[in-house]
C-alpha cells in the first residue's frame, strides 16, 4: 500500500515539460522541512492505495504524462515499483523529488527532476551529493532562489559539479521572495547555461490554492 495524498489533472508548472497537462500523484509524508514549503498538507494527510487503483484512477484522466511527486515520494519505498508500473503501461513519467534521498533504483525511464536545497530553504545540510552520479542525461536539477548568497552558493555548485554539461539544470524564484526579473538578470549577466522558469501553476492559479 502506498498513502496517497491526491491525485489531480492539472498543467505541469515546474520543468521543461512546463505548460504540458498531466496528471499528478501526489504520495503522502516528506523527511524535509522548508522554509518556503507549499504543500504542508502532504505532510501526513492521505489514504492508503494499492498500486492497481492508483494505475485505474490515472488512467480515468486519459493523459500519457504523469508526475509523481509530494511532499517527498521517494519517502515511502513502494513509489519505485508504482513508477515502473506506470512506465510499463506506457505512461511518460516525472518524479519530483527534494534530492536527499537516493534515486539509483528509480526506473532508467523516468525523467528525474532534482531539486538540490539552496540555503534559504533550510534544509540545505541534507543535499544528497552523490546522487548526481546516477542522473541522466535527460534529467533535471532544479535550484529554487530566494536570495542572493542562494543564487552564489547555485553557481557554485553547477561549477563544482559540472552540472550543466550533465543534465538540464532549472533556476527558479521563491514564490514571493526574490523577484522573477532579479534572478533572470543575475543568469543574463553571468551568462549561465540555465533555464529560468516560473512555478506557472501560481500565476494561473491563487498561489495558496490545492490541488492543481
Ligand atoms: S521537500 Fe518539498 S514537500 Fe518537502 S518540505 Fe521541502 S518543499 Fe515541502
Amino acid at each position: 500500500m502506498i498513502k496517497v495524498n491526491e491525485i489531480y489533472y492539472s498543467i505541469q508548472g515546474e520543468s521543461s515539460k512546463a505548460g504540458l497537462p498531466c496528471v499528478f500523484i501526489r504520495l503522502t509524508y516528506c523527511n524535509l522541512r522548508c522554509t518556503y514549503c507549499d504543500t504542508e498538507h502532504a505532510f501526513y494527510e492521505g489514504i492508503d492505495m494499492g498500486i492497481e487503483d492508483i494505475l485505474s484512477e490515472v488512467k480515468k484522466y486519459e493523459c500519457n504524462l504523469v508526475e509523481v511527486t509530494g511532499g517527498e515520494p521517494l519517502f515511502q519505498k513502494e513509489c519505485i515499483g508504482l513508477m515502473k508500473r506506470l512506465c510499463n503501461n506506457g505512461f511518460e513519467v516525472l518524479l519530483e523529488t527534494g534530492g536527499s534521498l537516493p534515486i539509483k533504483d528509480v526506473d532508467r525511464r523516468v525523467k528525474i527532476i532534482m531539486d538540490l536545497k539552496c540555503p534559504s530553504s533550510g534544509m540545505m545540510k541534507k543535499n544528497l551529493y552523490t546522487n548526481i552520479d546516477d542522473l541522466k542525461q535527460s534529467d533535471e536539477v532544479k535550484f529554487v532562489i530566494g536570495s542572493t548568497e542562494d543564487y552564489n552558493w547555485s553557481k557554485e555548485i553547477l561549477e563544482k559539479y559540472n552540472l550543466t554539461k550533465k543534465c538540464s539544470v532549472l533556476f527558479s524564484t521563491v514564490f514571493g521572495k526574490l523577484e522573477p526579473v532579479t534572478l533572470v538578470n543575475w543568469i543574463l549577466k553571468d551568462k549561465l547555461d540555465v533555464r529560468f522558469q516560473l512555478q506557472m501553476h501560481k500565476f494561473i492559479w491563487e498561489p495558496t490554492i490545492r490541488g492543481v
